[in-house]
């Protein structure tokens, strides 16, 4: 595992302006973990081609209070500031990256992409942004049975029914341990003959509850489709095979934000991460930056927040980062 002062999850605005605060105050390493294959992958998806970028967004009229700053410009000429900002600050992006986990260790967290714990750092800065979505399956859900199905690990156990976990990583295994302790019946069906990207933790967790009967795993299995019925959800696959359930559960990767700071422990209160005046979470060292962190988002709320987060490392958490 790499050690780093800070680790920084999302290379977006707000992400890279955070590295960008960082450098100037000389804290190094910082990494900044990216799950896309460029930075600001937002922009580069969202925003079209030639797009203004506008500096008041939404009426908000926001003035620079760090680094990073922008006059309205088009997309390209946003994107070409953001290149020379890593360039100039040598900034530490890992592409391709997608941050799954942090868990809280001897005074440090460990942070893991994949299914390995990658980076070990005692200051975190959540930048995902909002507009993460978790993967959904090709064949579309009908509207009938919408309400019993979810693309997401649930947050509290529901009590009773006969339930289906889709996928094969982590997170699907995972959510069948989870489950376990509240439903009648839990499978699992994955599409391949065997489970090779979970981590030990999980496999050796999931096999105990398969051998105990609790969770039924249905390897080489592949959905078709799902259809309405009255006693729940209808799964066909793909060999002609139906079964009923009260539920079923896609794990297929990719989350919301919310639940990706669930998952790690931030409170929520109101339906929001709760975080102090400094955007610092309950989690000691875990802040969050840009979109996350604010009620309106735009791109220079973004920049002051990666500021104000910077400036507060640097106060509270300064042995830890000099
Ligand atoms: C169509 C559109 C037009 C807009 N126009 C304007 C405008 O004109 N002016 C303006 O000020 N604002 C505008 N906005 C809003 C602006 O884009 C956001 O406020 C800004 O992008 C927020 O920056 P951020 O860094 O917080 O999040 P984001 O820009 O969303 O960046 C988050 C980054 O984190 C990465 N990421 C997510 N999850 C993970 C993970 N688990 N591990 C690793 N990386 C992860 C993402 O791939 C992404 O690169 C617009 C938004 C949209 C959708």
């Amino acid at each position: 595992m790499e050690k780093a002062k800070i680790v920084v999850v999302g290379a977006g605005p707000a992400g890279l302006a955070v590295g960008v605060e960082a450098k100037a105050k000389n804290i190094s390493p910082v990494i900044i973990f990216e799950k896309a294959e460029a930075f600001c992958d937002t922009i580069q998806r969202l925003y079209r081609p030639g797009k203004r970028v506008d500096a008041v967004y939404r009426k908000m009229v926001i003035e620079p209070e760090g680094i990073c700053r922008f006059e309205t410009e088009t997309k390209e000429d946003f994107l070409e500031r953001m290149a020379k900002y890593i360039q100039e600050y040598e900034l530490d992006i890992r592409y391709r990256s997608e941050v799954n986990a942090i868990e809280k260790g001897n005074g440090t967290y460990k942070v893991r992409v994949g299914s390995e714990f990658v980076a070990e750092t005692p200051i975190v800065v959540i930048a995902i942004g909002i507009f993460g979505k978790p993967r959904k399956p090709d064949y579309p859900i009908p509207k009938e049975i919408k309400d019993r199905v979810f693309f997401e690990a649930p947050c509290e156990c529901p009590q009773g029914g006969k339930v289906l976990v889709v996928g094969g990583g982590d997170t699907a295994a995972e959510t069948a341990c989870f489950l376990c302790e509240g439903c009648d019946e839990v499978y699992l069906s994955y599409r391949r003959p065997k489970f090779f990207r979970i981590n030990p933790v999980n496999h050796e967790n999931l096999e105990k509850k398969a051998q105990e009967g609790r969770v039924n795993l249905m390897l080489n299995t592949d959905i078709d489709h799902l259809e309405p019925d009255p006693e729940g959800v209808k799964v066909v696959f793909k060999d002609g095979k139906t079964m009923l359930f009260d539920r079923v559960y896609y794990c297929l990767g990719g989350s919301t934000p919310a639940g990706f700071l669930r998952s790690i422990g931030v409170e929520f209160q109101d339906g929001k991460p709760v975080i102090d005046e400094f955007y610092e979470t309950n989690l000691p060292g875990v802040f969050l930056a840009g979109d996350i962190a604010l009620e309106k988002g735009s791109i220079m709320a973004a920049f002051n927040t990666a500021h104000r987060v910077v400036e507060r490392i640097v106060e509270k958490y300064g042995d830890l980062v000099r």
